[in-house]
């Protein structure tokens, strides 16, 4: 399977982002104290609330969503499919945010077995 999700659900249990989470929450507060208009990095509204730290690794933060669930057919959902940001929706040709670690045309996801990469 090439180019399809299989929803195995590595890229939600371990987002790697090149922010912090001081980071994240600077965002967020600009985010909120521009009256919620405004926001340098796109979908900061449910991006700070939705990750939660696990360690850091070389230059990556790696978190954790809140959002996944796996369910009865042990693949992985996201839980607000609809609404979930664009670096969500992008995963792995992100252009805003640097999420394309695997660094091939191939292989744009760093997920081992994730269903982008040939
Ligand atoms: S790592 Fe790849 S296959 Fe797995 S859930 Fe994420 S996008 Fe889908
Ligand atoms: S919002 Fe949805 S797609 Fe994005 S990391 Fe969370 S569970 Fe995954």
């Amino acid at each position: 399977m090439r180019n399809k999700c299989k929803q195995c659900g590595q890229c939600c249990n371990d987002v790697w982002l090149t922010w912090s989470p001081k980071e994240l929450r600077v965002g967020f507060d600009a985010w909120d104290n521009s009256k919620k208009g405004v926001a340098y990095v796109g979908g900061i509204h449910l991006i700070y609330p939705m990750l939660r730290f696990k360690f850091k690794k070389g230059k990556y933060w790696h978190y954790r969503c809140v959002h996944v669930e796996q369910r009865k057919d042990k693949k992985w959902y996201c839980g607000i499919h609809k609404i979930k940001p664009k670096m969500c929706e992008q995963f792995p040709y992100s252009g805003g945010i640097d999420l394309r670690m695997g660094g091939k045309p191939n292989k744009p996801s760093q997920y081992e077995g994730c269903g982008f990469n040939v």
